[in-house]
């Protein structure tokens, strides 16, 4: 027995008998599925073989394309595993140079700055960039890690403000927004920051209308492109293009590396040299935490340098999310319109959509169940994301799954 009568241990192994139970008498247990291969259209799965892979972000097929592999492996090389250090002392290789001049060109702003990952970068951009005085103001959708930076900025700038307005509803931003310039409490920069692409719905931020918006009360304009990045526009440049905005009309980008961008891990911010600069001289991630490692800023850099010389890429991903998305519709499931390659079957509780999706692989179609707290209740979902890398037969196999399903539904 301790001292104080309570037994941490014995408390922490109570609390996880309970979460887990119940999470796996409920049928919500996540099951970590392992694979034995690339990542690729087809992929093996351990204790299952082969399935058709519609769950993976490698939106251009760029993963293990051989350029992409090879540029790794050069790296690796050339440079060793890594720097063994945090940027500002003795951390930054060429490669890294090198990448964040390719994703600045791409991005079409002045410079970029790269983390190990996108969830870095915002948790680096909100606490530096923001201060006392300031409002972040974010849609209700946005990704997990744009709400905890914007927790973390309140927590280490006090009085620095955040608001929520409802997902991609114009009218409650301009509410918002009023609302801030109304408070006095909030005498700085006002920060409206949005996905390019909502991860679970697969819809689009309504970037003109938000920029209208920020120009009217003078606000800076943060998107996180993280899913749109590769896969929007006609070019893959992201969302802004989709719209037919220039990068410089997005103040901030923050973007992943990790998904159609060669898959690796990593991520960035991305618009004026000014405020790059800024993120490397205060940014806590960038002054604490080791480099981007060199073979994904070599993998990555060749992967935007694929994405900017072949654009038939980006044109046959948009061939084959329409040719899902009319698929889907046509056996009798619900999706909603948009050009993304995110293509959600809503089916309601977490449990339908965590046995549909069993059932799927069953049929070996690998697309996974999103229920709560990933959405919200009742709004479970079947995620199905579309890939350059398909061919008809695979985008076939999904389809006739998916008749199956509904047959037995
Ligand atoms: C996937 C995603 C992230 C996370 O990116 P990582 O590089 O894996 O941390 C961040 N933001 C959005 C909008 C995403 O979709």
């Amino acid at each position: 027995m301790t001292t104080t009568g309570i037994d941490g241990s014995a408390m922490f192994r109570e609390r996880t008998d309970q979460v887990l139970g119940g999470l796996s008498s409920t049928g919500q247990l996540k099951h970590l599925q392992t694979i034995e291969g690339p990542m690729g259209p087809r992929i093996t799965i351990r204790d299952r073989g082969e399935v058709d892979c519609f769950c993976s972000n490698n939106y251009l097929g760029l993963a293990n394309h051989p350029e992409v592999v090879e540029a790794g492996i050069e790296g690796l090389r050339k440079y060793g595993a890594g720097t063994a250090s945090v940027r500002f002392i003795c951390g930054t290789f060429q490669p890294h140079e090198h990448l964040e001049n390719v994703i600045a060109e791409m991005l079409g702003v002045e410079a970029s700055y790269t983390f190990v990952s996108c969830w870095t970068a915002s948790e680096a951009l909100f606490p530096t960039l923001c201060d006392p005085g300031d409002m972040i103001i974010s849609d209700a959708l946005n990704h997990a890690c744009i709400i905890d930076a914007m927790r973390l900025a309140t927590v280490i700038k006090k009085g620095v403000h955040k608001a929520v307005y409802q997902h991609s509803d114009m009218d409650d931003l301009r509410r918002v927004l009023s609302e801030a310039r109304a408070n006095a409490d909030v005498t700085g920069v006002l920060w409206v920051v949005t996905d390019g692409v909502f991860s679970m719905e697969g819809d689009l931020g309504r970037l003109p209308e938000i920029r209208a918006l920020c120009d009217e009360f003078g606000a800076m304009l943060v998107v996180d492109d993280s899913h749109g990045t590769g896969v929007m526009g006609e070019t893959g440049r992201g969302t802004h293009e989709h719209w037919g905005m220039k990068g410089a009309e997005i103040d901030l980008f923050t973007g992943t590396l990790g998904k159609a961008l060669g898959g690796g891990a990593g991520g960035y911010i991305a618009g004026s040299r000014a405020a790059i600069d800024l993120i490397i001289q205060r940014g806590r991630p960038t002054l604490f935490s080791n480099a981007l490692p060199v073979t994904v800023a070599c993998s990555a850099a060749r992967a935007i340098e694929l994405l900017m010389s072949e654009p038939e890429r980006v044109a046959r991903l948009r061939a084959n999310v329409k040719a899902a998305r009319d698929g889907i519709r046509e056996v009798g499931f619900e999706v909603l319109e948009s050009p993304t390659a995110i293509c959600p079957i809503i089916v309601g509780e977490t449990a339908t959509a965590i046995s549909m999706s069993n059932r799927l692989l069953d049929m070996g179609v690998f697309a996974i169940g999103f229920g709560y707290p990933v959405v919200p209740e009742g709004e479970a979902r079947i995620r199905v994301q579309i890939s350059a890398a398909h061919e008809p037969e695979h985008i076939e196999r999904l389809i006739g799954a998916l008749r199956t399903l509904k047959s037995e539904s």
